[in-house]
């Protein structure tokens, strides 16, 4: 089966349409949370991601929007943006990201949002920190979003090491024989690692290979949307420069 790994679409239309051009064929879209939240066309996300075979994890964004979570942690922007988005989805489209599961295992692979010991907030960026959530997933891979950043963690020497690299686009990343990996395929609808290209990830679960792949959109279409109906300029300014 070739699984098209997308995450943190964030309302991202344009972003999440490029890539589902890009990608294609693919037999299912397998989505680690926040399909809505910063972006302009929360419904119509919500609405493509549905109208695909589909398998999908709840975001911080995603029960925020559905009022499953408080809005204290989140920064101002964040605050306004999610109660945009509230306010912009209807109550079957808030049920249906109040439904999102925290964690979803397809072996050998665990789906979760932030991490798998705090599956909707942990923040995993160091090597630390993914080393302890080791401990958190039975499967031989976990598969994260939410940092917006493509990353790959792997447990090496017996487990008493963590290693942390950024993937690049330079062909698929074996999986057989491989260690234990968290892997992170980016945001596809605000990047944050300096590239404002669309991030996401292509794992073929017959070969058992992964591959990362950046994609360009029409980011102003998205940020002149996002004027348009008054959402914070700061959300939009950064999709130019993806941080
Ligand atoms: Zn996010």
């Amino acid at each position: 089966m070739r699984c098209l790994i997308v995450s943190d679409i964030h309302g991202n239309l344009a972003a999440f349409d490029a890539v589902l051009e890009a990608a294609a064929p693919y037999d299912q879209v397998w989505c680690l949370g926040d399909i809505v939240g910063y972006g302009p066309d929360p419904r119509e996300c919500i609405q493509r991601l549905r109208s695909l075979p589909f398998v999908a994890v709840a975001g911080n964004h995603d029960w925020a929007v559905a009022s499953r979570l408080d809005l204290d942690e989140f920064n101002l922007d964040a605050q306004v943006a999610v109660a945009w988005t509230h306010e912009r989805l209807s109550p079957e489209e808030r049920d249906f990201l109040a439904q999102l599961p925290e964690s979803i295992t397809i072996a050998p692979f665990t789906l979760v949002h932030g991490s798998p010991r705090h599956p909707v907030w942990e923040y995993i960026l160091q090597p630390s920190v993914a080393r302890a959530n080791f401990a958190h997933f039975d499967t031989p891979f976990c598969l994260v979003g939410h940092t917006h950043v493509p990353m790959i963690f792997a447990l090496v020497e017996n487990g008493s090491r963590c290693y942390a690299y950024s993937p690049r686009s330079n062909g698929p990343l074996a999986l057989t024989d491989a260690p234990r990996m968290i892997l992170n395929p980016g945001s596809v609808g605000q990047p944050r690692d300096g590239i404002p290209l669309a991030a996401y990830a292509i794992l073929d679960t017959d070969a058992m290979t992964i591959t990362f792949h950046r994609q360009p959109y029409p980011i102003e279409q998205t940020q002149r949307k996002m004027d348009e109906y008054k959402l914070p300029h700061r959300l939009s300014a950064r999709l130019t420069f993806g941080w």
